[in-house]
């Protein structure tokens, strides 16, 4: 597969199954194939609900808020309430039996597919000795020549076959794969396998490829643990005459310990991470960069990142989840985000606690000192909050200035802090830490946050009062 060009109508698509939140390493899939198509054709969402007992709708909502959050919107494919866009749905594989089951029937026509009568209790007997024979282990042929009044007869006994695709003996399947290069599979290694379970339950893998031709899907990335299904599918595509997409198999993502990433070593969901209080564009800018090299640091809006998509720079080793470096770009973001956007971030009780007049200040206040939308909370109640409160370490430290330093800071009080800290210098002699620290303990309960200067302007006069007379009662 390669970087497209003009003349290629360009289709990426995301298929996830709706049996859970979309975590990292699937927003990563939606967000690589959206890059690509952004700009360039059209991006696809294909629900593959196969598995109707974890498939719920309320997890394809899910899925769909969280891809219309982090800005990647779809231009064909299932809509939110059961709607759809496009000219090849249904885009829900739950409503597709009757597509499945046209070209069941022509491999079972064309003699590529036929029905296995296996129990699982010998299909494991032979997995077993294919092992200790130190063989791989695939399906023996036991159904591959069954009688047509062999099958007949095993069908009126009430025997449910699966069906299995027979793979073409001797053969090999080449491809080449958009970041793990050329791949070499013998076919004889495969063995013939499932496309339809006795229960009558579709593949994954019939199913994917089959929507990926009628789709019109020309590039599919998706993560490399589907790398050993690819040749399946491409006997499949290529048995029904359809096209399969070009593919692109990208790396894991590894947890901060080097194991696959899961709960236990850090992977969240794109849901938690909303609720903690990351932006979009901060999710986004980190995950593009988690197995795609950017030369460009800085932080990109998506049409940026999609411009500087490349899939030669897809990483073919496994990328490390890494906590600081999300962080490190949600600071990006509280940086250069519009004033808006950072406003509406905030929590509404923070938003119902700072002043019309102090808003952009507070914005500002905001930006330079918290992460999240609660860190920011804790600055707006000591900005704007009635009372402070002062931690056991805080009022030992306020006595041990002693009760003239306040009497001092209350004399000298102002919401000109350079002033203000001057003149309790001069008058208590104190200076550097001895003299700063009281104050801002004094005024805001915490050894650090905002400059002075801020604080001070926006406590007004009458608060700073109030707070270094509480002060001097600790002492
Ligand atoms: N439903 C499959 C998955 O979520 C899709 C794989 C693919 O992208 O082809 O793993």
């Amino acid at each position: 597969m390669s970087q497209p060009h003009s003349a290629t109508p360009l289709k990426t698509r995301f298929a996830p199954s709706p049996t859970g939140h979309i975590h990292l390493g699937n927003a990563r899939t939606a967000l690589f194939n959206a890059l690509l198509a952004r700009g360039r054709g059209v991006f696809l969402l294909r629900v593959e609900d196969t598995d109707k007992e974890r498939s719920t709708q309320a997890f394809e909502e899910g899925l769909m808020a969280d891809l219309s959050w982090l800005g990647l919107p779809w231009q064909e494919g299932a809509l939110p309430e059961g709607r759809e866009v496009g000219e090849a749905g249904p885009y829900r594989q739950s409503q597709r039996d009757g597509i499945y089951e046209r070209f069941y029937q022509q491999l079972v026509d064309l003699d590529r597919a036929y029905p296995c009568f296996c129990s699982e209790q010998q299909l494991a007997i032979t997995r077993k000795l294919q092992l200790s024979a130190g063989q791989p282990p695939r399906y023996a042929g036991t159904c591959a020549h069954l009688s047509a009044e062999n099958v007949q007869r095993k069908l009126a006994e009430g025997q449910k076959p699966a069906l299995r695709f027979r793979v073409p003996k001797g053969a090999t399947v080449e491809f080449a794969d958009g970041v793990c290069g050329p791949q070499k599979f013998k076919a004889d290694d495969i063995g013939d396998f499932i496309i339809r379970r006795a229960d009558g339950g579709s593949s994954f893998m019939f199913c994917n490829v089959i929507d990926d031709a009628l789709m019109g899907v020309s590039h599919a990335m998706r993560g490399v643990d589907h790398l050993t299904n690819t040749p399946r599918q491409l006997m499949i595509a290529e048995a029904l005459g359809l096209s399969a997409p070009g593919y692109a198999h990208i790396s894991l993502i590894n947890g901060s310990d080097g194991s696959p990433l899961s709960k236990r070593n850090g992977s969240r969901s794109i849901r938690e991470l909303r609720e903690l209080g990351y932006f979009p564009e901060a999710v986004v800018n980190y995950l593009a960069r988690l197995g795609h090299y950017y030369e460009d640091t800085r932080f990109l809006s998506t049409d940026e990142l999609a411009a500087g998509f490349q899939l030669e720079n897809l990483g073919k080793s496994p990328a490390r989840y890494d906590e600081d470096q999300l962080k490190h770009w949600q600071k990006e973001a509280l940086m250069l985000l519009p004033d808006a956007r950072i406003w509406d971030w905030l929590s509404e009780e923070t938003r119902a606690l700072v002043p019309a007049a102090a808003q952009e200040a507070f914005i500002g206040i905001a930006r330079e000192n918290a992460l999240f939308p609660a860190e920011a909370q804790v600055w707006a109640e000591v900005l704007f909050g009635a009372e402070l409160t002062l931690d056991e370490s805080a009022k030992a430290a306020l006595q041990a200035a002693g009760r003239g330093f306040f009497d001092s800071a209350l004399a000298a009080a102002s919401t000109d802090f350079k002033a203000f800290a001057e003149a309790v210098k001069i008058a208590t002699g104190a200076k550097g830490k001895a003299l700063f620290m009281p104050l801002r303990l004094a005024l805001t309960g915490h050894e650090h946050g905002p400059e002075m200067s801020k604080i001070t302007v926006m406590l007004g006069l009458e608060t700073i009062q109030a707070r270094l007379a509480a002060a001097r009662c600790c002492c």
